[in-house]
């Protein structure tokens, strides 16, 4: 689907890319159905809370330093906020740069509902520049700026004449999508559209699209080996260095969920390409990605040669660990990509995948094609594994662990570990995107399980304390009858 960067607005996932969060079945009909374009969204018979699309902008346009937000909502959309800058104010800490970022809100309230609060937006926009001098102010609308129809649009373009910086729209209304991960679109659109400049000249650097970039170093190192640089988004950008994001020789991602829309659009716009391949997780996962990127900026003999020298000091090593991890039993629960990706990673060390959740999925990208990570667990997977796309849905988390229960239960969002854990099963909560990101951490990654399934005291005593509140009756219902229409 084309990339409309005219708008301000833009499709959310569920049309642009065939998004659902209700789905129970297998990997190999997942994998027919996003080919074949035929996968539908499931309702529920009911649905814990998850996250909104609206939180998940906050958290990612904050990570540009120098800038203010403005959230258009009632305060508690922005209760983020405070958990959001203590984490940027130390991503920017570790590297040793100022951050300067700032969240403010237009409080509204009961009356706005009724009349609006065009005027207070327009007063929040211009005080916020009289106090911060920000490079650029990008306003987050809410369901309730929404609802009431408020045109936020109006109000920046006629404020925006009154200051000398850009005042961006971030559409990212709560109840525009049921998928969370939209709110990367809406920052992704809002940047391509009101931030990225045509390009000056070709530069000799490739963007990197990831969350906390805590493997920094070592990827700066790594493309050094091969003559390039690297520029990572969005941690600790400013709004100058994203300018020139289209004069880069390629984008590419530690996660399909959190690149599609920036990757394609960056394509589709100026000509960068991006590469489309799995994502480097595991070592399969990392030697296809960088070949692809070797074939795509004219490196390949220079990414062969790195490739071979890790090989020689890691996959010894990765092959000691595997013999201590075959047999073990794990169960997923993830994003989009993550979920299918670290899947791969745990059959790459040997290990069993009895169960995947994925938080939502999409079935398709935004080039059209089905997300490449699930059509490779659908052909190499040695069985058909079970699974349900559920956006965090707890209650049916602890339903498939009790179920299978697995020797391990690896999440990445930290609440459903807690839950995992008190059921008894040791789990790793893999916060850090990059835990299984080429040779040196899939090795470490390997130990981290080993570690965690050797000494399983913790889960066994506290489990032992604690009492859930679901009953035999709960456990024994199949998680398929969940959904509307049962399996
Ligand atoms: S934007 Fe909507 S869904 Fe998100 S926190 Fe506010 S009210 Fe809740």
């Amino acid at each position: 689907m084309t990339i409309n960067l005219n708008s301000t607005t833009f499709g959310k996932r569920e049309e642009r890319l065939g998004s659902v969060v209700g789905y129970v079945g297998t990997i190999q009909d997942l994998a027919v159905q996003s080919r074949c374009g035929t996968l539908k969204d499931r309702g529920r018979c009911f649905s814990q809370s998850s996250s909104c699309d609206a939180g998940c902008v906050l958290g990612y346009i904050s990570h540009i330093r120098d800038v203010a937000i403005i959230n258009h909502a009632p305060s508690g959309c922005a209760a983020s906020a405070s958990t959001v800058l203590t984490n940027q104010t130390q991503l920017a800490a570790k590297r040793g740069l100022p951050y300067d970022t700032v969240i403010l809100g237009t409080d509204m309230n009961e009356s706005d509902t009724i009349f609006g609060a065009a005027e207070s937006l327009r007063e929040t926009i211009l005080e916020t520049y009289r106090r911060y001098q920000p490079s650029a102010i990008f306003i987050t609308t809410s369901c309730v700026s929404g609802i009431i129809g408020e045109d936020v649009d109006s109000v920046i373009t006629e404020t925006g004449e009154e200051i000398p910086v850009p005042v961006i729209p971030i559409h990212c209304e709560g109840f525009k999508s049921k998928v969370w991960a939209t709110g990367f679109d809406a920052t992704d659109h809002a940047v391509l559209s009101r931030i990225v400049k045509p390009p000056r000249k070709k530069g000799n650097f490739v963007n990197f699209k990831n969350f906390n970039e805590s493997a920094r170093d070592d990827i700066v190192e790594m493309f050094r080996d091969i003559g390039v640089d690297v520029f990572m988004i969005y941690s600790n950008t400013t709004l100058e260095e994203l300018s020139h994001v289209s004069e880069a020789l390629a984008t590419i991602s530690i996660c399909g969920t959190l690149a599609s829309y920036l990757g394609n659009g960056l394509e589709q716009q100026y000509g960068v390409p991006y590469i489309k391949t799995i994502n480097p997780l595991g070592v399969t996962g990392f030697e296809t990605w960088f070949r692809e990127i070797g074939r795509v900026i004219g490196k390949e003999a220079e990414v062969e040669a790195y490739i071979q020298r890790q090989r020689a000091i890691y996959l010894p090593k990765i092959e000691e660990v595997k013999k201590k991890l075959q047999g073990i039993h794990v169960i997923l629960g993830m994003g989009s990509s993550f979920a299918f990706q670290v899947a791969r990673v745990v059959q790459e060390l040997g290990m069993e995948v009895d169960y995947i959740a994925s938080w939502h999925y999409d079935s398709r990208y935004d080039d059209g094609a089905p997300p490449p990570h699930v059509q490779y667990l659908a052909e190499h997977s040695p069985r058909n594994i079970g699974v349900s796309v559920a956006d965090q849905q707890n209650f049916e988390i602890l339903n498939i662990l009790n179920k299978y229960k697995p020797d391990l239960y690896l999440a990445r969002h930290p609440g459903t570990t807690v839950w995992a854990i008190k059921q008894g099963v040791p789990s790793i909560f893999m916060a850090d995107e990059y835990m299984s990101f080429g040779y040196k951490r899939t090795l470490s990654f390997a130990y981290t399980i080993l570690d965690r399934i050797t000494n399983r005291s913790f889960e066994r005593n506290l489990s032992s304390r604690i009492r859930l509140p679901y009953t035999d009756w709960w456990y024994r219902q199949d998680n398929a009858s969940f959904y509307e229409g049962g399996r």
